[in-house]
């Protein structure tokens, strides 16, 4: 009997190695994998001579609207499927009603309308929603929540986070413990209280520039809530994840944490590996508001440390924090400004590719065990996601290691109509993606979404 697809003639990579082999892909799942002469027959080929597959990327930060938590679900899971992704990291902000009440109302938007599959993480910004964490994993198979530390001032105020001092965080954390595997908890780490002081300060002596964000939240603002976080989940025996570092200091306090047994995972972004305040991108200047994203840039010694974090098995997730926001929406006062940066998942790979691997800082191993395998460990969805092996979904990318590209926020899909990489040449592109054993990507170009396509992935439910 003939399988649902062949793809033939590439260099298959996962975290170990790279090997010439064929993958056989049967009703949505991986089939076989090595020489097509001993396969079926399928009812359709595809030729990835000279091209690496790899497990679809599990990008495992990504929002999808702002105060509207699935707004732009469609146009910015269509922008990442282009850039290779599979799955996302999703978080929800339940406001007023907590997640449990909405959310099959929630799972029904997206479903509707996303291109690729996901895992959701719940903020936890009240006592509402914390109170939910002890039923969220066999309710809803969600098990990672997002703590918010000391997060106040006029971005709390307008979402309406209050649970965020540390006597909150203590009690999710220890919540988050007695739940065990996979549940963990995710904590934003900024000192607060520092920054909003800092603020007035810079509001006052007039300054609106694009640097000023890093002055207002200064390298040791991250590092003193990172590690203080460490420490409570350490006290709390709560596995503790934390996203977007982007201080050199972050890859200390993470290797000093692993060699005190603490379970903390590190994660940085595509936009700290590339991007800092001294060689700006020119967005940043024709936009300051564009440099409000939370935390900061950094300077280029930041960029290198990290690099090495990833590369010495520190820091051992990349995501994209997408937070796609317009220039309108960004507006022109940087002290007003909605945070974060768009047009980041579906670059996230070819970041990697082009300014990993191309420039000989990380190998293609690494790309697929810190952007496949380790978020969907972390998270929950392994073996099943992030995983090149029989009976994981066929969730694959295919890459050309040598195609050069040239972006430009047109070129690109997300609403977002900016991007900190506008001009850049990209070498290494994905070509196609692969999703439950649909070509979703084909040539680069995204297919018309199928009915079925893009589903929620509940996580393993309690005791399992
Ligand atoms: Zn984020």
């Amino acid at each position: 009997m003939a399988c649902d697809l062949i793809i033939h003639g590439g260099q298959v990579v996962t975290p170990e190695e790279i090997v010439r082999a064929d993958i056989a892909v049967d009703n949505g799942k991986i089939l076989a994998i090595g020489d097509r002469r001993y396969m079926t027959g399928a009812r359709r080929e595809l030729d990835v001579t000279g091209r690496h597959v790899l497990p679809g990327i599990v990008d495992p930060h990504a929002h999808l609207g702002y105060m509207n938590t699935l707004e732009a679900v469609e146009s910015e899971t269509r922008a990442a499927a282009c850039g290779g992704v599979t799955c996302l990291g999703v978080y929800i902000l339940a406001l007023k009603e907590g997640i449990l009440r909405q959310f099959e109302r929630l799972k029904g938007e997206f479903e509707a309308r996303s291109f690729v599959d996901g895992f959701w993480h719940l903020m936890v910004i009240d006592t509402l929603t914390t109170n939910e964490i002890r039923d969220c994993p066999e309710q809803i198979g969600l098990t990672s929540f997002k703590f918010n530390m000391g997060y106040k001032g006029p971005h709390a105020d307008l979402i309406g986070i209050t649970a965020t001092d540390d006597g909150a965080v203590y009690k999710g954390f220890r919540m988050i413990s007695a739940l065990g595997a996979p549940a963990l908890a995710a904590c934003h780490t900024e000192n607060i209280d520092i920054h909003l002081m800092l603020r007035d300060e810079l509001i006052a002596q007039g300054r609106k520039d694009f640097r000023v964000w890093n002055d207002s939240r200064p390298p040791f603002v991250e590092a003193e809530c990172m590690r203080r976080a460490i420490f409570l989940a350490k006290s709390a025996n709560c596995p503790l994840y934390i996203p977007h570092i982007t201080i050199g200091e972050g890859v200390d306090l993470l290797a000093e944490a692993h060699r005190d047994g603490v379970s903390v995972t590190g994660e940085t972004c595509p936009q700290y590996l590339t991007h800092n305040n001294e060689e700006p991108a020119p967005i940043f200047l024709s936009h300051p508001a564009c440099g409000c994203v939370n935390p900061p840039l950094r300077d280029k010694a930041s960029n290198r440390r990290l690099w090495e974090g990833i590369e010495r098995g520190i820091i051992s997730c990349v995501g994209s924090d997408l937070a796609p926001a317009t220039l309108a929406m960004k507006g022109d006062n940087i002290w007003e400004a909605p945070m974060g940066l768009g047009n980041i998942s579906e670059l996230l790979l070819p970041v990697m590719l082009s300014e990993g691997v191309n420039k000989g800082r990380i190998n293609l191993e690494k790309v697929t065990e810190v952007c496949s395998a380790n978020p969907a460990r972390v998270f929950g969805v392994f073996p099943r996601k992030g995983n090149l092996e029989i009976g994981a979904d066929a969730d694959l990318v295919v890459v050309d290691m040598d195609r050069k590209v040239r972006v430009t926020p047109q070129s690109l899909h997300s609403m977002c109509d900016w991007t900190i990489y506008d001009g850049w040449e990209f070498t290494g592109w994905p070509t196609h993606t692969i999703l439950g054993g649909n070509v979703v990507v084909e040539n680069s170009v995204p297919l018309p979404r199928r009915t079925g396509q893009g589903r929620y992935v509940p996580r393993a439910t309690l005791g399992a």
